[in-house]
C-alpha cells in the first residue's frame, strides 16, 4: 500500500436485509455496495458520482465508519480500521469527518452554534467553556460566518449559512479527510458556488483531503482530482478528472456528462440515450448491470459482467466495448 494513500478501500460491500425483525424476508438483500475498491491520496479530492440509489452515500458512510461494512476492508494510512471497536476507533474517527447533505436536518435545532460546532471536542475530553468559545469563534471566521453569532440557533441562519456551520463542526477536531456527501445539492444555485469555493479554500488552509459525493458531475468536476462513477453499487469508471471529462469511456459516464445543461445555446452535442430507471438492487440484472439502459448493449452484455479494467495509467472502465480509444464520441 503506497505511503501516499490516506484511505484505501478494498472490495467493500454493504448488503441490507430486506424488511426487518420478524418480517424480514429470508434470503432477500438490498445490495447497496458491491465490491468497491479505490484509494484516496493525501491532499487529493476524490469524487464519487452517480444517480440516486447507486450506493454512493452508503459507501461514504462506511468510510467514516458510520455504517458497518458487510465485507471488504478500509485502511487509514495503512491501518485496518474495518472492524475496530468504538474505543479503538476514537483516534481515527477524529481524522475522518463527514459533512451531510441536508443542512436543515443535520443540525440539532435545540443547540446553539457554539455547542454544535464544538460537539466533536468532547471526544477528546471535556473542554472548558472558554476553549469552546475560542475554538468556535475561530472556526466561524474561517467558514465566513460572524463569531458574534455563536449563541444563535440553527433556524436563525439561511441554508448556505447552516451548511457553513456543518463544515465548521467537521473541522473542529482537525480532520485529515472529510467525506462531503452532496454538500451543496440542498442549496440554491446561487449559493452552491460559494460553498464549493469555501471547501476549496479550506482544503489548502487545513491540509485536507476530500471524498466528494454528488449526483451532479458539473459540481464535482471543479473540485476533484479524480472521479469514480458508481452504478448499482459498483464503480464502472474511474479516471483523473480532466481525462474523464475529455475522454470518458463508459456509456453511463457519457450519459451523465451529456445531461449537464450547457449555457451556450450554440453548443450542440448528440445526447446519449439512457432509458428507464436504475434497476432494483434486490434483483440486479445479469451480465453488465447497465445493459437494460445501454444504447450500445449487445449479446455478451446480457450474460457476462465486465470487470473494472485499466486502459491507460489511472483510467479504468467496466465495459465490453472498452478498446482504449474512448467509445462514445
Ligand atoms: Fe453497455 Fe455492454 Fe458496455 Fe455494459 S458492457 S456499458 S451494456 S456496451
Amino acid at each position: 500500500m503506497p505511503e501516499s494513500d490516506l484511505i484505501t478501500v478494498k472490495n467493500l460491500t454493504k448488503h441490507f436485509p430486506l424488511g426487518g425483525g420478524l418480517f424480514a424476508k429470508p434470503g432477500a438483500w438490498v445490495k447497496a455496495v458491491n465490491g468497491v475498491s479505490f484509494n484516496v491520496r493525501k491532499g487529493e479530492s476524490f469524487g464519487i458520482v452517480g444517480e440516486s440509489g447507486c450506493g454512493k452515500t452508503t459507501l461514504g458512510q462506511m468510510i467514516v465508519r458510520l455504517l458497518e461494512p458487510t465485507g471488504g476492508q478500509i485502511f487509514f494510512k495503512g491501518s485496518d480500521i474495518t472492524h475496530l471497536n468504538r474505543s479503538m476507533l476514537r483516534p481515527f474517527r477524529q481524522k475522518l469527518q463527514i459533512i451531510f447533505q441536508d443542512p436543515y436536518s443535520s443540525l440539532d435545532p435545540r443547540m446553539t452554534v457554539v455547542s454544535i460546532v464544538t460537539e466533536p471536542l468532547f471526544a477528546q475530553g471535556k473542554p472548558s467553556k472558554d476553549r469552546r468559545r475560542q475554538v468556535a469563534a475561530d472556526l466561524m471566521e474561517k467558514v465566513g460566518l460572524r463569531p458574534d453569532d455563536l449563541n444563535k440557533f440553527p433556524h436563525e441562519f439561511s441554508g448556505g449559512q447552516r451548511q457553513r456551520i456543518g463544515i465548521a463542526r467537521a473541522l473542529c477536531v482537525r480532520p485529515e479527510l472529510i467525506v462531503a456527501d452532496e454538500p451543496v445539492s440542498a442549496l440554491d444555485v446561487s449559493i452552491q458556488a460559494q460553498v464549493i469555493n469555501l471547501l476549496g479554500d479550506l482544503k489548502e488552509a487545513f491540509d485536507l483531503s476530500y471524498v466528494f459525493i454528488s449526483h451532479d458531475i458539473s459540481v464535482v468536476e471543479h473540485i476533484t482530482d479524480r472521479i469514480a462513477v458508481m452504478y448499482l453499487g459498483a464503480i464502472v469508471e474511474i479516471a483523473p478528472t480532466g481525462q474523464f471529462i475529455s475522454n470518458r469511456h463508459h456509456p453511463y459516464s457519457a450519459a451523465l456528462l451529456e445531461a449537464i445543461p450547457q449555457p451556450d445555446p450554440h453548443h450542440r452535442i448528440r445526447p446519449v440515450a439512457m432509458e428507464g430507471d436504475v434497476p432494483n438492487p434486490i434483483d440486479p440484472p445479469p451480465g453488465c448491470p447497465f445493459h437494460p439502459r445501454c444504447p450500445h448493449a449487445f449479446d455478451r452484455c446480457r450474460t457476462d459482467k465486465p470487470e473494472l479494467t485499466h486502459i491507460i495509467d489511472e483510467h479504468a472502465v467496466a465495459c465490453w466495448l472498452n478498446d482504449g480509444q474512448g467509445i462514445i464520441k
